[in-house]
């Protein structure tokens, strides 16, 4: 299936660019934000199939966003893949432990980044 809509929080314009480059040939909607507030407003609203979470971001960082959007019922069913570039060395364990269902890290590669999203999206099948 495609077309399904992806809720992108990122606030580096490449990577934005990216991701959107991507996420569109392959046939998804998107809608972009540049901050995890922006972005716990715009999944409650719009109920997107999956969201790209950038962790380092301006203001509340994106594995806090996460522990939130799975709190509240309205978007505790949204699978959401991390995507992160530190170069912290137990980050990807923390971000396993938080519960992500999925992991890219950055620089992107259009490959891993388009197979992990068709991967998720195909085991979460959306209610709506
Ligand atoms: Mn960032």
């Amino acid at each position: 299936m495609a077309g399904e809509l992806i809720l992108v929080v990122e606030d580096n314009d490449k990577n934005r660019k990216l991701v959107r480059d991507i996420l569109e040939f392959k046939g998804y909607r998107i809608i972009e934000v540049t901050t995890a507030e922006e972005g716990l407003e715009i999944a409650c609203v719009q109920h997107p199939a999956l969201i790209l979470m950038d962790i380092q971001l301006p203001g509340m960082d994106g594995i806090t966003a996460f522990k939130h959007l799975k709190a509240d019922p309205r978007t505790s069913k949204i699978p959401v893949i991390a995507v992160t570039a530190s170069a912290m060395p137990n980050e990807r364990e923390v971000i396993e432990a938080a519960g992500f269902e999925g992991y890219q890290s950055k620089p992107i590669s259009v490959k891993k980044l388009a197979a992990e999203v068709s991967r998720i999206i195909d085991a979460h099948p959306t209610l709506t």
